[in-house]
């Protein structure tokens, strides 16, 4: 299950921050792989990643590759954001159902009509100074998203 990885030329705009924790979550975004935590104890995914499970309080945490399909559950257009974001302005935002049954936030890539509901693939997007992931339509049979 790996995931499309597509190459940005310039640096992240906000570097996320990188712990001893969640390296590895990084480190399998280079590779491709999407991955959430786990609790052992509950078995309730969380994202991101989190050493302690928000639900029972244990430390008893697995890494999990996800499947990289989802739907949109939400998502806008920003027209005026921070300034460390003004060189990618408009750009969108999604809260995104993965089929796994995580629901994250991340940037939507591509310039398509976004809708709820519309189906998505997940991508590792690749900078310059690291990785960071993204959402970007599902590729269906008859070409009905352009990407
Ligand atoms: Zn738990």
């Amino acid at each position: 299950m790996t995931m499309p990885l597509v190459t940005m030329p310039h640096a992240r705009r906000y570097p996320p921050r990188v712990t001893e924790f969640t390296r590895v979550f990084w480190d399998a975004l280079v590779d491709g792989r999407f991955l959430v935590t786990r609790c052992a104890a509950c078995d309730r995914h969380s994202f991101p990643p989190k050493p302690i499970c928000p639900y029972c309080w244990t430390d008893a945490i697995l890494w999990e590759e996800q499947a990289t399909s989802g739907k949109i559950y939400s998502w806008t257009r920003v027209h005026a954001g921070p300034a460390i974001f003004e060189a990618d302005l408009p750009y969108s935002i999604g809260i995104i159902d993965l089929d796994s049954g995580v629901r994250l936030a991340c940037p939507l890539i591509g310039e398509v009509q976004w809708c709820c509901g519309m189906e998505i693939e997940m991508v590792s997007v690749i900078h310059p100074d690291g990785p960071f992931f993204g959402a970007r339509p599902k590729i269906v049979s008859h070409n009905r998203y352009i990407v």
